[in-house]
């Protein structure tokens, strides 16, 4: 496929935000790509070259691409960086500049053009920032105006099509399969893979049947498994009957992978992060005989001398890309592992937990860095609250409660997993994880940050979808706010955002993509927000809503609480009353 035409499809997917016309548009593309490019197409729809977990950047900076740009279109670079100023948007000032050039039809294929964007991606060491230039104005000399336009926000990372991984598999399962019906099997394969362009080139190459055949694989994330609520001890026992109970540790979770002396790490929302954790590869190549294993686990500091666990927030300093060997000294983690999902060639996500416990037992010896969760069989809700009063006096946020015959369900959140916190049993005291969806604009001193609230949504995994829920506004503090604008004003549109659905509009659209913890005393109705709302239900809201943190360095939007779990907080709140 030229790319040209790729870059045709790319304009049409900017130009929509409704879901239904984003599968159409995609799987018409989709259709008509063939074996040998499906799986780079799929990449670069989102903006990559490589699955999201594999730590593949192109990393160019704004300058950077302005010079390609004056490079390529004999211009300057002061002039590129104007009209960049005036209109926000790299892309769209490659389309200027470009369509002066007049480049009329251009002949580069897809393949031949992610070749280059992998080199931009591979060079390294000294005179990178000029090569990489250089590989980019190559390719823009050669393309037409709206190509220019998607190619230059690719390596800025800014492609800004908002597609989300369900989407292309119900566009990728229409294309191939002719409906939506057996999505639920590509779903399974992206669970336990996290490589769309993997599936879509088994589903090109093998079928339906081929894609089933997918296995975890030692080196790629498994989508974590996730825990429902429950109120009380009493209700976990009357629903799940008997229990593994397993403390919950407030830390960062690690999916750690280990393939002989090679040891790399995932996060929850499935980024690389083995350059954080030294102690914990040193911890798995001396506690770990097996020679692949995959583990589940959560790190976070603890001092096992004195019994205390560290704060969340202190763990996740450890993002920082520098000082991290002597954070590693200062704050030293140990990562309590509670699963194993692969262990010496075979994968166990089908083994009960109570084999894989077994299996875990013969796998960790001995407790060091690495520490296996403890965990025991409950019955009974009487021993259950005990067991929670204990969690609760170390500090920690509660416990895990697990059925006893389940599977790893990998991506699922059912009622296999369960999570019992200290007050659950009565006002709402579980946060909720929120996306920002835009600012709306106050007046009064608010006004010195350009915004008097901001509006809030969460996940609708269904219709994979942002609704709203919440406006957020008066807790929050002038830090804050300063600290939403570093993050938010980048990604703020002047139009709605694909896949968000909401009836109020605020002044400025921010794109989904910032997670906040937020706290709030009840869930409401509301007929404004689209949170659950159905032709004959109004929507939910929170009431009296506070910013507890920022989760944007453990959770993807997708993994903000979703509207299934609100609407069950609201019932369970109501059945209290
Ligand atoms: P929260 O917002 O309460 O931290 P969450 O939204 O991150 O929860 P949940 O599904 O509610 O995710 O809770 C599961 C999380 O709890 C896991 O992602 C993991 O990080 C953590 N955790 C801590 N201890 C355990 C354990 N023993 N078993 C499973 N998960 C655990």
């Amino acid at each position: 496929m030229k790319f040209t035409e790729l870059a045709k499809y790319l304009e049409k997917l900017e130009e929509t935000s409704s879901r239904l016309s984003l599968i159409e548009i995609l799987s018409e593309l989709f259709n008509k790509t063939p074996e040998e490019e499906i799986e780079k197409i799929v990449y670069l729809i989102q903006g990559r070259i490589a699955p999201f977990y594999a730590p593949v950047e192109m990393g160019m900076a704004e300058k950077s691409v302005a010079s390609a740009l004056a490079n390529a279109y004999g211009s300057d670079k002061e002039k590129v960086i104007n009209l960049f100023n005036k209109l926000g948007d790299m892309g769209k000032t490659a389309e200027q500049f470009s369509s002066k050039f007049k480049v009329q039809s251009s002949k580069l294929s897809v393949s031949e053009v992610f070749e280059v964007l992998t080199q931009i991606a591979e060079t390294s060491g000294e005179g990178t920032v000029e090569k990489r230039q250089a590989l980019l104005s190559g390719l823009l000399k050669k393309l037409d105006a709206i190509s220019a336009k998607h190619l230059v926000r690719i390596p800025l990372g800014n492609t800004r099509l908002g597609i989300g991984d369900p989407t292309i598999l119900d566009a990728l399962a229409t294309a191939k399969l002719g409906d939506k019906l057996n999505r639920k099997k590509l779903e399974g394969a992206y669970n336990r893979t996290s490589d769309l362009g993997l599936i879509a080139k088994t589903l090109w190459q093998k079928g339906l049947s081929g894609v089933e055949r997918l296995e975890v694989r030692v080196g790629s994330p498994i989508r974590s498994e996730l825990c429902e609520r429950l109120p009380n001890p009493e209700k976990v026992i009357e629903k799940m009957g008997e229990v593994d109970v397993q403390y919950k540790y407030d830390g960062f979770r690690v999916q750690i992978h280990k393939d002989g002396q090679n040891v790399r790490m995932f996060s929850r929302n499935l980024e690389e992060m083995t350059h954080m954790f030294p102690e914990l590869i040193k911890a798995t190549l001396d506690q770990i005989s097996a020679k692949t294993v995959i583990l589940d686990t959560e790190a976070l500091a603890y001092n096992p001398d004195s019994e205390e666990f560290l704060p969340f927030q202190e763990t996740t300093k450890r993002r920082r890309k520098h000082g991290i060997e002597a954070a590693a000294a200062r704050l030293p983690l140990k990562a309590f592992v509670f699963d194993i999902l692969y262990k010496d060639g075979q994968q166990l996500l089908d083994k009960t937990l109570v084999g894989r416990m077994k299996i875990l037992k013969d796998t960790i010896k001995e407790d060091g860095v690495l520490i296996r969760t403890k965990n025991q069989t409950v019955g009974e809700p009487k021993a259950l609250s005990l067991l929670l009063e204990d969690a609760i006096s170390k500090g920690l946020e509660g416990l895990v409660v697990k059925k006893l015959q389940s599977p790893y369900e990998a991506g699922g959140r059912n009622f296999n997993w369960v999570k019992l916190k200290r007050h659950s049993d009565g006002e709402l005291s579980d946060t909720i994880d929120c996306v920002i969806l835009g600012y709306i604009s106050g007046r009064g001193k608010r006004t010195e940050f350009g915004a008097g609230a901001l509006l809030v949504g969460v996940y609708d995994s269904e219709r994979d979808e942002f609704v709203s829920i919440s406006r957020i506004g008066t807790g929050l503090t002038d830090d804050e706010w300063r600290e939403i604008h570093r993050r938010a004003d980048k990604i703020s549109l002047d139009h709605k955002p694909a896949r968000v659905n909401s009836s109020i509009i605020p002044s400025v659209w921010i794109e989904p993509k910032i997670v906040i913890e937020v706290l709030a005393d009840e869930i409401t109705r509301s007929p404004l927000h689209t949170a659950g709302k159905t032709e004959k239900e109004p929507g939910f809201a929170l009431r009296f809503p506070r910013l507890v943190s920022f989760r944007t360095a453990d959770k993807k939007p997708e993994d903000a609480t979703q509207v299934s779990e609100i609407k069950r907080l609201y019932e369970q709140q109501y059945n209290k009353k």
